[in-house]
């Protein structure tokens, strides 16, 4: 590619945007990225405040395999232990060996798993799915009211793919859980795909939270990224992003890579209708509340899912337990995950209101919790996860192969609509920026 030719543009500058624009320049590609907000980083930002608490949306755990790999590890602390739990009837069930070890769950998977095996039918929805893989009894009771929760969507509505989300077989998941015992580190299960899970990947955390990783994305990148300058629409002629407009002006483009949700993309391309049935999509928002309290390992472990209803909650995150330098000596943050719709009760509630909701029914996990609560801040976001409806999953599958327009590439969590991690989100836009290195060099 000559050095005349225009810049590729890179539509946001989250984590996928920056990784897009760090590897094109690394390869003499001119790229310049467009970012809306006032700040980098998207969902992988980093808040602080005064009494010296740290947090992310929702927790971030990295492994130290991506640390190496944007260049962070010297700043990383590595995180020594890792543990779920699943709360029911009152009473802490870790995962998965406390679960699988249950006989009211062990047994009806047992005997489901070998009527599904006989039958050979694939199952049609993630209810159908969770019940074929777990047994009734475990999709009933925590399966499916989790991914309920956390979708917004009926179990029967969602694709069985939701699924793929899950980490690896429980053996597998056991063996890892082994070798963090023996290796006191907590090594990653369930968090990248695209590469292998081993006893050499585990998880670690920047010391100044998940937003170092952006940072020394930018560090890079220099003058390429531009704040507060969202991109208003992407020009399309002849099956070709040709052109973005930015500020009202058009800045011509050799190819775009958008990161930003799929629903925003569809309204932002013009010139064609390929990207039409994009729109529907949707994304759950979410609300997380950190709450901040006197005393540490509160909850029953790092991460505890509450299935039950009577959980305003579904999602319980102890972080200062494996990252004990994210809050005040002989203080932690639990963060709550509180599943909702832009605009409804639960995203309008004051902050103070969120936290009273909270405490009220913490007091059933946390002994003493309203004694020791300190108060709470909460951030919130309309697009956490992508839902996978049945409705539109053939369309989301083929949008894991291409946008349908030359030298269109959508990119990352939100642009992928995929529910993947920082670390798959990284050698995932590697692979499409090597596609994309190829077009250029054929057009060129
Ligand atoms: C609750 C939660 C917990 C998570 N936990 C983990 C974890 O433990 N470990 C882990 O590795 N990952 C975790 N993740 C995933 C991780 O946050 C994401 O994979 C990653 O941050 C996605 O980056 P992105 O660049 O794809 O998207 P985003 O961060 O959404 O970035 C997109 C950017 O595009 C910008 N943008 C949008 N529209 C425009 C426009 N028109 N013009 C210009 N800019 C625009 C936005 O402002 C934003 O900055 C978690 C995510 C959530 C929601």
């Amino acid at each position: 590619m000559s050095a005349s030719q225009p810049p590729v543009v890179v539509v946001g500058g989250g984590f996928a945007g920056l990784v897009a624009a760090r590897e094109l320049r690394r390869r003499a590609i001119p790229v310049v990225v467009y970012e809306a907000g006032k700040q980098v980083a998207g969902l992988a930002r980093t808040f602080r405040d005064d009494e010296g608490f740290t947090y992310d949306f929702g927790a971030h755990f990295i492994t130290n395999r991506l640390a190496a790999e944007v260049g962070v590890e010297a700043q990383c602390r590595t995180v020594r232990y890792y543990g779920e739990s699943v709360l029911l009837g009152g009473r802490a069930h870790s995962y998965p060996l406390g679960l699988v070890s249950s006989p009211r769950f062990a047994l009806p998977a047992i005997a489901g798993f070998a009527a599904g095996w006989r039958r050979g039918r694939e199952p049609d929805s993630a209810a159908a799915w969770f019940r074929a893989r777990y047994g009734s009894a475990f999709a009933d009771a925590v399966a499916i009211p989790l991914v309920e929760a956390w979708s917004g969507a009926r179990a029967a509505d969602l694709a069985p793919s939701v699924g793929d989300k899950l980490g690896s077989s429980v053996g597998h998941m056991l063996f890892l859980k082994l070798a963090s015992r023996l290796t006191g580190r907590a090594i990653a299960s369930g968090y990248c795909r695209e590469r292998p899970e081993s006893v050499r990947v585990w998880h670690v955390y920047p010391e100044g939270g998940v937003a170092t990783l952006c940072e020394e994305l930018v560090r890079e990148l220099g003058d390429a990224v531009r704040l507060e300058s969202p991109v208003q629409a992407i020009m399309v002629e002849g099956g070709r992003a040709v052109a973005v407009r930015v500020d009202g002006r058009e800045v011509e483009a050799s190819a775009v890579v958008s990161t930003a949700p799929v629903t925003v993309l569809a309204k932002l391309v013009s010139g064609t209708e390929a990207l039409r049935h994009l729109a529907p999509f949707r994304y759950r928002p979410m609300v997380f509340v950190n709450l901040r309290f006197r005393g540490r390992n509160l909850l029953p472990d790092v991460v505890t899912w509450t299935p039950e209803s009577s959980f305003p909650f579904f999602r319980l995150t102890e972080a200062p337990v494996s990252m004990p330098w994210l809050a005040p000596v002989d203080k932690t943050m639990v963060t709550a995950d509180l599943g909702c719709e832009v605009g409804d009760s639960i995203w309008q509630m004051p902050d103070e209101q969120l936290g009273e909701l909270c405490v009220a029914h913490l007091e059933a996990v946390i002994p003493g919790a309203r004694r020791r609560y300190g108060g709470c801040r909460a951030v919130r976001t309309p697009i956490a996860y992508p839902v996978f409806l049945n409705e539109y999953e053939d369309a989301r599958r083929a949008l894991q192969q291409s946008t349908g327009v030359e030298g269109l590439y959508s990119i990352g969590r939100n642009g992928e609509f995929a529910h993947i991690l920082m670390e798959d989100v990284y050698w995932r836009t590697l692979a499409r920026m090597r596609r994309l290195l190829a077009e250029l060099q054929t057009c060129a």
